[in-house]
């Protein structure tokens, strides 16, 4: 390692375009991304052009965005780093299929294995290379459902909260989408490492990998009532997670105060978002035409974030 590699560059961001879905073909979309070979480029219709660390183009394989824009991240933790990998989006984008939430041990296609089984792999591959080093992993799994707040006028109303409250943990399928496209998942490995021999010197490092809430706009359902309707809220973990990473990645803003506080998923997070830790945005996108305003709304934070 040089010393330039050693610098710690805190936000990265990878923007990953799926290919169609089948459905997409079916309704008749259109593609309305264009993507520069070798310029990690993506141009929206026909001039809007956005620039990232990374660009995966629909054809791009999933080891292929592990290995350019992921397993440096594990040799850092082996180094002592904390590091995070989040995938932002909205729903249908791609952030699931990415990180490989879906993952078993039975999954046949190899080559749609995703980020989390990779690490795993990789990071026993890693462990077993030090004869002489003792180490302790451990992990955690934490989903976040986002809140809904909501004014009650009367006691029926107070009620009708609860009893929705209580069918979200409901587990059936149906239940499942849809929390999944209001909560944040988070997958933490730990790592402890010291010499064999040595117990003075331990070396703690940790890795979230995080498949964030749908990144579209929840317009509020009819049951809340009409006066309510119009109201449309973004995840606050989601916007909060923007300014920090925003307030990290600008040079001139260095020193200055990082938000932290403002959300559960900041708060969580904080110990692996900047300091001495790497982060790695992988900002997902459907190429239809159908999709073109939350396209958009997810380059524009992901180039905010950069
Ligand atoms: P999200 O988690 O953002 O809601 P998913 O990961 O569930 O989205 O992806 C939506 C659909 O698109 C799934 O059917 C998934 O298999 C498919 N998909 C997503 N990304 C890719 C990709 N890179 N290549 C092929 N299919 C993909
Ligand atoms: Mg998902």
């Amino acid at each position: 390692m040089t010393k330039e590699d050693e610098k710690v560059i805190p936000v990265r961001v990878a923007l990953r375009c799926r290919p169609l879905v089948p459905k997409e073909i079916n309704e008749g979309c259109q593609c309305c991304l264009t993507f520069v070979s070798g310029e990690p480029q993506v141009i929206v219709g026909n001039d809007k052009a956005f620039t990232y660390d990374y660009v995966f183009d629909p054809s791009t394989e999933q080891e292929e965005v592990f290995n350019t824009a992921v397993s440096q991240l594990l040799l850092g933790l082996f180094r002592g780093y904390n590091a995070t990998v989040l995938a932002y989006g909205q729903t249908g984008s791609g952030k699931t299929f990415s990180m490989g939430g879906t993952y078993t041990s039975e999954q046949e296609n190899e080559s749609t294995v995703g980020v989390i089984p990779r690490v795993i792999r990789r990071i026993f591959q890693e462990k077993s290379k030090c004869a002489d080093c003792e180490f302790l992993l451990s992990v955690s799994y934490l989903e976040i459902v986002g809140l809904t707040e909501k004014e009650v006028f009367t006691a029926h109303e107070m009620v009708g909260c609860l009893e929705l409250g209580n069918s979200a943990r409901t587990v059936g399928s149906t239940a499942m989408n849809a929390a999944s496209s209001r909560s944040h998942a988070i997958f933490t490995i730990s790592l402890e490492q010291r010499r064999k021999g040595d117990k003075s010197e331990i070396m703690v490092s940790k890795l979230h990998l995080v498949d964030l809430a749908g990144s579209e706009r929840q317009k509020k359902t009819k049951a809340e009532g009409d006066r309510l309707k119009e109201g449309i809220s973004i995840n606050r973990g989601l916007l909060s997670l923007g300014n920090v990473i925003s307030a990290l990645g600008d040079e001139s803003k260095k020193g200055t105060f990082v938000p932290y506080r403002d959300s559960k998923l900041t708060r969580l997070l904080q110990d692996s978002l900047g300091g001495n830790s790497h982060t790695l945005m992988i900002a997902c996108v459907s190429p239809a035409d159908s999709n073109i305003e939350e396209t958009i709304n997810t380059l524009r934070y992901a180039d905010r974030a950069r």
